[in-house]
């Protein structure tokens, strides 16, 4: 019988980034730069990285450990490990630069396999340490929340559409007329609104 190891392979470990390598390369997620898609089978799916792990000599118990970290730092699917864990160990605190924020867009194709896009958008330094704030307390992550804005914005916009010939009066939470145009004004109102609820 093999030893396993029973330390679970967290940031800071000395092979975290050997674990990410992999995770990332074709064994994993297999990302390719040029056309920047990548396979994940999304919710809370991590077989990759629980494969890797097992490939790296941990234990059960020290994979378990290691997946519930993932998910409280809002690694849930693969790709997330290493978007959202992953970037944990290279940004390290809230305070810097604006970051740019790693959209990733779960498309469902045959057989439930996943394809993500990604996108990088860059939010205002007070925005995204608000954003920041808001997700740890709620539990999620920032990327969770501009989907959540964004997925209200474009629900506002179709329903815009729908009563555009109604005289709607501005103000409040009330349809404003830069909906039609990208709205990321709407998305950060989202994310404050959150806050405040
Ligand atoms: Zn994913």
């Amino acid at each position: 019988m093999s030893t396993l190891s029973a330390d679970p392979i967290l940031p800071r470990h000395p092979r975290w980034g050997e674990f990410l390598d992999r995770l990332s390369g074709p064994e994993g997620c297999n990302f390719q730069e040029a056309t920047t898609t990548w396979t994940c089978f999304g919710g809370t799916d991590k077989r990759f990285s629980r494969r890797v792990l097992a490939c790296m000599g941990l234990s059960e118990r020290a994979i378990d450990v290691s997946l519930a970290y993932f998910e409280d730092h809002g690694g849930l699917c693969d790709c997330e490990v290493v978007f959202n864990v992953g970037a944990a160990r290279s940004t390290g605190a809230d305070t810097g630069p604006p970051e740019p924020v790693e959209l990733a867009t779960h498309r469902y194709g045959p057989a439930g396999m996943v394809t993500h896009m990604k996108t990088t958008v860059e939010i205002a330094d007070p925005l995204l340490a608000a954003a920041k704030r808001v997700a740890a307390a709620r539990g999620t992550t920032v990327r969770a929340l501009i989907e959540a804005g964004l997925r209200r914005v474009l629900d506002e916009h179709d329903r815009d559409a729908t009563f555009r010939l109604r005289d709607v009066s501005f103000g409040g939470d009330g349809l404003a007329p830069e909906f039609a145009e990208g709205g990321w004004q709407r998305v950060r109102d989202a994310i404050y609104e959150a806050h405040g609820a």
